[in-house]
Formats: C-alpha cells, structure tokens, sequence
C-alpha cells in the first residue's frame, strides 16, 4: 500500500523530533516534548536519516527484486546491495567478532532484507493473547537491556521482512479461524490482541518501508481482533495511517536518567508521553509499558516523579482509555559480556548480583532476573506508587 504521507525532501518535522539520545551511550534525553505534525514525511527528515544513515543492505536475492524490496533500495539509492543466501546467517555481520566496537553504528548503517518463511502465530496471554509473526526482526536503537539480538550473536541490524502480504494473508486465515473472542481477559474485552512487534520496533520500520502502514491498515478490516506493538521511538509519520482503533500502541516508559543511561537512540521519554495524546486522536489506543523496571538506590522516588509526570500532562481522553503492563527488568549473561565492550556504565545498573538470580532458558542462554523476594517487593512498592500518583492507570499486567 503506498505511504499515506508519501515522500518529501522536507525536514520540516525533524527540528520537532529531535533524537538527543541519538548517537553515545548516555547523551541526554530531554528536551522539549515535541508536537506531532501532520507534515511532510517524518520519514525522510533529519531524524530518520541520523538514526539510520544505511550505506549497505545485505539482501536475499528474491527479497531485494520483491516490490517492498525495491521500495527499501530505492528509499536509501546510496548504499551497497550485497546479496546473501540467508537473512538469517551472515557472514562478518552476525556474531561479536570485531562488531562490538561498532555496536551502535552497524544498527543505523547497515539493513538486511530477508523473507519470512516461517509463519507461526503463537499464543502469548500476557501481553497479547497472540505474537503474530513479525515484519521485522532486529532494531537500529540500541537499548542496553534488550533481548531481540540474542539469536543472532548480538550483532542486531533491523532485518526487514519483505514478505509482507503473505504474513498479512497468514493473519488473515489465523483471526478468522478464532472466531470472537468468547470472553474478556488482560489483554483485551473483546477483540484478539496480536502482537506485531515482538521482536523490533514498528514506529522505526516505518522510517523504512511500509510493512508497519500496510499492517496498521489490514487490521482495520478485522473487527475481532486488534493489533498491538511496543515502541520507544515517535514517529509522527503513524499519525496518517488512519488504524480506526483496531492498533493498540504501547509507549515504553522508565525514568528519565535510567532511560538516558540505557535507552541508548530513542526518543526521549519526555517526548513519548507528550505524543500520547496525538495518538489517541489519530485513531490508537495508547497503552503504557513501564518497562523494564531496574532496581538501583532511589529507584522508588524516580518512579514516583514518572507517574506524577504522567499524571500531569496527560489529558482526559488518554487517560481514560489507558492501561499498563509492568515488566522487570530481565538480564543476560552474554548480552552483560557484549554491554561490557561498549557501554559499561549501563551494567553497572543492570548486572546487580546481589538481587539477581540466574536461570538456563531452554536455547542453553542464561536470563538472569531479580531474585523472587527481591522481585515481590518491588511490584509491591510500584503498584503503591501508581495507586498514589496515578490511579487511573489500570495495571494489565505486571511480571
Ligand atoms: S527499542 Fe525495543 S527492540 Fe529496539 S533496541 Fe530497544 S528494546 Fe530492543
């Protein structure tokens, strides 16, 4: 589907959006809260080409002569096509080896495109019913906690899946097959919450191509069901896709000096809260991660001002229609070894030992979480908080 914006040399939008965490580990974050505009392509501004200067794409063959393909190549005319036998597999990009130092400037300058060719939908229950299966894998922000990189040896460009209509139509089939949904739960009162971005970030897909529009617009269609994604990035370019309801977006929020410190290329948290409104009336509902929640000393007061943050600024109608999910932080022995190549500083928040207890996933990867006392605690002490600073926020869950 073309882009509902289309595209335009203008950087107007870019001044409003600017990314100050875009670049060094913790260069601050703050900054104005900036309006969304209904201008010119976001999508071709500064802020997208500071966040994704792409000077090669590695491709499948069939992936870059498909039409989102060559829509990818023609959006970045400068970089290098090198083509590849798989997305999955590549040779001096995937894996550590000489890719730490470059941790941060692989994720903007370089893209994969790839088909996906497994097309599973599994059930979730927690933060959707569904995890549908995604447009893209990997992301060109570069949190310090995220686990999306952990199945390709850390070296974690977004890949882009070009494949588009066929994850849609597999979509299609899936919802129709379940019928509606027989009765509320967490997720949702009525409709089947299909996760679309488990593993990237959609608001920055969409600075690529149109696979996040093109999902934006085919769940307009199904009235039982809802699309859902996590983003830590504002793209005001969503603010034109028209989702009629049917596209759950969920802002993830921390305080603002954890988030400088860990949140390394997003957008300032300041400027996720202040776009919420814009949202809802572009036609999302807008939900709220407070993820991950990290334990350092005086984490409790700096969760305090969040909510109270939220509490001020945020009107009526956002808050009416809101919900959150709560999520401690969850670690990981070799992401703690990779971090220490590029941004130490993050582990000093995040590799805490004492509370921390570490558990062997199924793929062989040790997760590492805060001990379950520890971990009781703390949801204790933030749902007080969020029952003092802002009770209208209706905890979906917490975990
Ligand atoms: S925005 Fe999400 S997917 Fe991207 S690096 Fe951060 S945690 Fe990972």
């Amino acid at each position: 589907m073309p882009h509902p914006a289309g595209p335009s040399d203008d950087d107007g939008a870019a001044t409003l959006f600017g990314l100050e965490a875009l670049g060094a580990p913790g260069a601050p974050a703050t900054g104005a809260p900036a309006e969304p505009s209904a201008g010119p392509a976001f999508r071709t501004g500064d802020t997208a080409r500071r966040l994704l200067p792409v000077r090669e794409i590695y491709a499948e063959p069939a992936a870059a002569a498909s039409p989102r393909g060559r829509q990818i190549r023609e959006r970045f005319p400068r970089a290098r096509l090198i083509e590849v036998d798989s997305h999955w597999n590549i040779p001096g990009l995937h894996g550590n080896e000489g890719n730490v130092e470059r941790w941060v400037r692989v994720k903007g300058e370089t893209l994969v495109l790839g088909e996906r060719k497994t097309l599973t939908t599994r059930p979730n229950g927690r933060s959707a019913d569904w995890i549908a299966p995604g447009p893209s894998n990997g992301c060109a922000m570069a949190c310090a906690y995220c686990y999306v990189p952990r199945r390709k040896g850390y070296a974690n460009p977004v890949t882009v899946f070009t494949n588009i209509d066929t994850i849609i139509a597999h979509l299609g089939r899936h919802i129709a097959r379940q019928g509606r949904k027989p009765a509320p739960n967490q997720c949702d009162d009525t409709a089947w919450v299909y996760d679309i971005g488990e593993n990237g970030d959609c608001s920055v897909d969409a600075l690529i191509c149109d696979n996040t529009a093109d999902l934006v617009h085919a769940f307009r269609q199904w009235p039982t069901a809802k699309a859902s994604f996590a983003t830590k990035f504002v793209n005001p370019d969503l603010l034109a896709y028209d989702p009629r309801g049917r596209t759950r977006i969920r802002f993830s929020v921390m305080p603002a000096d954890d988030s400088r410190l860990l949140d390394v290329r997003t957008s300032p948290v300041a400027e996720r809260v202040a776009a919420a409104a814009d949202f809802v009336d572009a036609g999302y509902e807008v939900h709220f991660n407070l993820s991950p929640v990290v334990l350092r000393p005086g984490w409790q007061a700096a969760w305090g001002e969040l909510l109270e943050h939220l509490d001020d600024v945020l009107p009526a109608r956002v808050k009416e229609q809101s919900a959150a999910e709560v999520i401690m932080l969850t670690h990981n022995r070799d992401l703690h070894e990779v971090n220490l190549g590029w941004h130490p500083k993050a582990e000093d928040a995040l590799w805490r030992p004492a509370l921390q207890q570490s558990k062997r996933s199924e793929n062989g990867a040790l997760n590492v979480r805060y001990r379950n006392q520890v971990k009781a605690e703390a949801l204790h002490d933030l749902r007080g908080l969020i029952a003092a600073r802002a009770p209208w926020l209706r905890i979906r869950y917490a975990f």
